[in-house]
């Protein structure tokens, strides 16, 4: 399939969510499909739209969202996935109709993928009776976790109390009923309502999965019950495609010259991804971590990710004097090379499930510090149950940071860690090799679009 030359190219079309962590896997989902001989075709938001120049192989069909940067960005998550599906429908479904009416029938479009959280899409293929799958970009374990949320509410455990945070949920090892925390996300309902819309998997044909089998066998086992379609798990969908520019912010890529000058396995790698914001406080208790932690530090701080500054304003006086060259603090970082610089010794993460598959991928242990969502599960599944990070959990204390910091990176407990984060890179390695789980499944899901026999 790789060299068609001249000849027509089945066309597939991609609906990313405008998040960094859901727009990444799907554009290198784009890429993969286009190297098994596909037309790649983006409908994007304009609100985040991804940069044309980075994937000159695709073409790009923006949807009039009505959304404007400032709202968007203003809107908590809920809000804004609701807003864009509401906005995104009628213009989806009239892109599409033009292009379709455009080329005659045999360059039409077999089938559009879209992001879970574009649910709308499963709407729009309906109405332009075509066949459609859904790009799932979180792990297998948090949506078997989701999968329980109706019965625990409707046993009576929301909203959660004080003195069962910590009980374990029955049936859901290793998770907590505080890894339910739903209050970041609005009220259990919403949470309820929202999953069973972005979960339903209407008329789609198949899941697509950016998670790797040998991680989440038993997980994708459970969820497969609920959703009786085709699963194609294909991840680390990153480790599967070949590098290329997916972000939406601008890297600083000075930091890695800076790594170059660290001591291998020395340096602590935090961020907190592309969505999670601090208080004023936090940051000050994590400034205070790092710098009494005594290793060297990359810390991103993302702009605008410091309730009420612009960036690193409200760090605390000192701080800077104290830590000196030992600290490097950046906008936003080329994370997958930092994760792969041999001066990484550990990642302070938040857990979300683009950053814990690149740590795993790169044998790099963790700092499990969720701040919402589906982050307390995968922090939960990190260090509990692939035993490759520590949880860093309840009240943020500098004393506490410095000390996880230390079990981490000096430790005997944190050489273990290590040593399992090693086994899972090694085991990942296999699973996107020629032959491994996720190359398979690739294989089999570019067999499946090209069949002609997906339902519509
Ligand atoms: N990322 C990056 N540079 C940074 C911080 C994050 O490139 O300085 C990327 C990271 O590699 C990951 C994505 O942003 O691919 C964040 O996705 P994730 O699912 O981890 O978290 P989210 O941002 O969705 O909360």
């Amino acid at each position: 399939m790789e060299n068609q030359g001249m000849q027509r190219r089945p066309h597939v079309v991609l609906v990313p969510a405008p998040l960094q962590g859901h727009l990444s896997p799907m554009l290198e989902l784009g890429t993969l499909l286009h190297s098994k001989g596909f037309s790649i075709i983006i409908a994007h938001t304009i609100f985040n739209s991804p940069d044309p120049c980075n994937h000159p192989e695709f073409s790009f069909l923006p949807i009039p969202d009505n959304l404007g940067d400032q709202t968007a960005a203003a809107a908590n998550l809920m809000t804004l996935i609701i807003t864009m599906n509401n906005n995104c429908e009628a213009p989806l479904t009239e892109i599409l109709a033009e292009f379709m009416k455009r080329n005659d029938q045999h360059d039409q479009i077999c089938c559009i993928i879209y992001d879970m959280i574009m649910y709308v899409s499963g709407a729009v293929a309906d109405k332009l009776q075509l066949p459609c799958m859904i790009l799932r970009t979180s792990a297998a374990s948090a949506a078997a976790a989701y999968e329980h949320l109706p019965r625990l509410n409707a046993e009576g455990y929301f909203p959660l109390q004080d003195s069962k945070l910590q009980d374990l949920v029955p049936g859901l090892h290793p998770l907590r009923l505080k890894d339910f925390a739903t209050a970041d996300m609005g009220n259990i309902k919403d949470i309820i309502e929202i999953s069973a819309i972005t979960n339903n998997t209407r008329n789609a044909s198949a899941l697509i999965w950016n998670t790797v089998d040998h991680l989440e066998h038993t997980a994708l086992a459970l969820v497969q019950q609920a959703y009786p379609v085709k699963f194609f798990p294909i991840g680390p969908i990153h480790k599967m495609a070949p590098p290329s520019s997916t972000s939406l912010l601008q890297a600083d890529s000075n930091c890695m010259a800076w790594l170059d000058k660290q001591a291998p396995h020395s340096v602590i790698y935090v961020s907190i991804g592309s969505i999670a914001i601090m208080e004023e406080k936090e940051l000050a208790e994590i400034a205070w971590g790092l710098a009494n932690s005594s290793q060297p530090f990359l810390w991103v701080v993302r702009p605008g990710s410091v309730r009420g500054s612009e960036w690193i304003e409200l760090l605390p006086e000192g701080f800077k004097e104290t830590v000196g060259e030992r600290g490097c603090i950046v906008k936003w970082t080329p994370q997958r090379k930092v994760l792969a610089h041999v001066a990484v010794g550990g990642f302070w993460s938040h857990c979300g499930w683009n950053s814990a598959l690149e740590s795993i991928s790169e044998g790099v242990p963790m700092i499990c510090r969720p701040c919402f969502a589906d982050q307390n599960i995968n922090a939960r599944y990190l260090s509990e149950f692939w035993k490759v990070g520590l949880h860093m959990d309840g009240q943020l204390d500098r004393v506490k940071i410095a000390t996880t910091i230390k079990r981490l990176i000096m430790d005997k407990e944190g050489l273990e860690i290590r040593q399992n984060a090693n086994a899972m890179k090694e085991k990942t390695k296999l699973s996107v090799a020629k032959g491994g789980s996720s190359y398979s499944s690739l294989n089999e899901l570019a067999k499946l679009i090209l069949s002609n026999q997906l339902p519509k």
